[in-house]
């Protein structure tokens, strides 16, 4: 993947958080203050206007200048928590050109350690990691299995989806959604749900099916 197909996934996760906007802030009032869809809708909003201005030449400095711009405008506890994930996935990737499979599998697992860092979650917790999580290791088998970019985030979108499904019987611990205790039981995980947008946008890009 090269500069410009990670712009279009940018403008592929804008658009797709865009239109499930109302889903997201759905669950997010179900479990916590129904703001996430349009905290995520402004940050990546923000993001994409972000990247239309700047130089970003590199997949690397488009993930971190992504990073910056969820920091900026996103709010909530997602903002920090998704931009420090760009941020530390456009780290990963240093300077290169030209990202292949093996090094954006890199750049997720960078992701899902800058999110547990900074959250102190672990999965099973019902946060963004219970979809993340599963999506890197899908991720990594496939890519160890000989698939290619293609390959390999489409199982991670699955993994994903999957993931932010099992995230409905789980008692939150960590977030707003925590406050909730038991109650939290029964409803799918905003975060969780977000992700899997994003890691579907990452596999049309990479299918060619979304520039
Ligand atoms: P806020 O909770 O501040 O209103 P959002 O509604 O934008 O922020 O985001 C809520 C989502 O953030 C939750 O559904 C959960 O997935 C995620 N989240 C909250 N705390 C953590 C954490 N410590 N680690 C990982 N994800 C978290
Ligand atoms: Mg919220």
């Amino acid at each position: 993947m090269d500069t410009s197909a990670f712009r279009a996934w940018v403008g592929e996760v804008n658009r797709l958080i865009a239109e499930h906007a109302g889903e997201l802030t759905e669950l997010d009032a179900a479990i916590g203050d129904g703001d996430h869809g349009i905290n995520l809708r402004r940050g990546f909003q923000a993001a994409v206007e972000m990247l239309d201005n700047a130089e970003a030449d590199t997949p690397g400095s488009v993930l971190t200048t992504v990073g910056r711009g969820l920091i900026s405008k996103t709010g909530g506890a997602s903002g920090p928590l998704y931009g420090t994930a760009f941020r530390q996935a456009g780290k990963s990737l240093g300077d290169v050109t030209d990202v292949d499979a093996a090094r954006l599998g890199a750049a997720l697992e960078a992701a899902f350690n800058g999110i547990q860092q900074l959250g102190a979650a672990h999965e099973g917790d019902k946060t963004i990691l219970d979809a993340l999580g599963p999506a890197v290791t899908a991720y990594q088998v496939a890519v160890e299995k000989g698939g290619d970019l293609a390959a390999a985030t489409a199982a991670a979108a699955e993994a994903a989806d999957r993931g932010r499904h099992e995230t409905g019987p789980m008692l939150a611990r960590k977030g707003r959604a925590s406050y909730l205790g038991e109650r939290s039981i029964g409803h799918e995980d905003p975060g969780a749900t977000s992700t899997a947008l994003i890691l579907r946008a990452l596999a049309s890009v990479a299918a060619g099916e979304a520039s």
